[in-house]
């Protein structure tokens, strides 16, 4: 666990401060990511050095994918055009996907998976049932606070791939002074004010993209949840309608400890990030 922390935080701690050193965090931080993983899920007679290698080149390129989908988030935010918005995804989810086959010590091209809400969808190319459903529960959580507290955006909805909400409580993020908030891959945006929703969105996608980026730490944690699996029916049934998406408590967490060490809001990792691509505070 210790390990996957600082590898997570190893990454922020690279400045983005042009495209040049954003592309390099991406890359390197998912290169280091997929070599690790393919290390983890070595078989025994595999050569250590040669499946570390495999797994950074193919971290590497799923980075670059991850990369240019947050440039073209930005390129929404400059026209405020939706039709960015889906390729943007695709590209995200193929990044991440790779990156989740290099550290699982597959091929780059074995298996891949899209979120949208709550849903998991996942498709294999060497296994039997090549397609596979499953429910996300911390997304369902974020998707479910969304409709308990707000005003469910369809259209945008529909345009972004992303679950977008308008928040009816005008008190909600007064608090803070931000304009919109992503919990998990669920966006809440602040109504009638005059803020422009777009740059909001594009804010938050990234903190999204945070949260999707994350993915990986299912296949660290392989071995375990097979270990589980075999040990208890229920874990065993449980894992048939839910894929546990970890990668929540694990960006949360990530959040939370700089807001316990009293990093200033916009210093805090995710929000430089965010704001590296939408330029601005949300
Ligand atoms: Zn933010």
């Amino acid at each position: 666990m210790r390990i996957i922390i600082i590898l997570l935080i190893s990454g922020y701690l690279y400045p983005q401060r042009n495209d040049s050193q954003a592309a390099f965090y991406n890359i390197g931080s998912k290169a280091i990511i997929g070599g690790v993983g393919a290390l983890i899920n070595k078989k025994s007679d595999e050569k250590g050095s040669k499946v570390f290698l495999k797994g950074m080149y193919q971290g590497a390129l799923g980075g670059y994918l991850t990369f240019e989908s947050k440039r073209l988030v930005r390129q929404f935010h400059r026209t405020d055009n939706y039709a960015y918005l889906w390729p943007s995804k695709i590209l995200n989810s193929a990044g991440n996907s790779i990156i989740y086959n290099a550290a699982s010590n597959r091929n780059f091209w074995e298996r891949w998976h899209m979120d949208f809400g709550f849903n998991y969808l996942e498709y294999d190319f060497k296994r039997e049932k090549k397609l596979r459903y499953r429910i996300l529960p911390f997304a369902l959580y974020g998707n479910a606070y969304g409709f308990a507290t707000s005003k469910f955006h369809f259209k945008r909805t529909l345009y972004s791939g992303h679950f977008i909400f308008k928040s009816i409580n005008p008190q909600e993020f007064n608090e803070l002074e931000t304009y919109g908030s992503a919990l998990f891959n669920t966006i809440q945006f602040k109504r009638n004010i005059n803020i422009d929703i777009e740059a909001v969105i594009a804010h938050e996608i990234i903190h999204v993209y945070q949260y999707t980026s994350a993915f990986f730490i299912n296949a660290y944690l392989k071995e375990p949840i097979k270990r589980l699996e075999e040990n208890s029916n229920f874990f065993k049934q449980y894992n048939k309608v839910f894929y546990t998406d970890l990668n929540a408590p694990l960006n949360g967490g990530l959040y939370n400890i700089q807001t316990l060490f009293r990093v200033n809001y916009y210093d805090l990792l995710q929000e430089k990030e965010a704001d590296y691509y939408s330029s601005n505070h949300f």
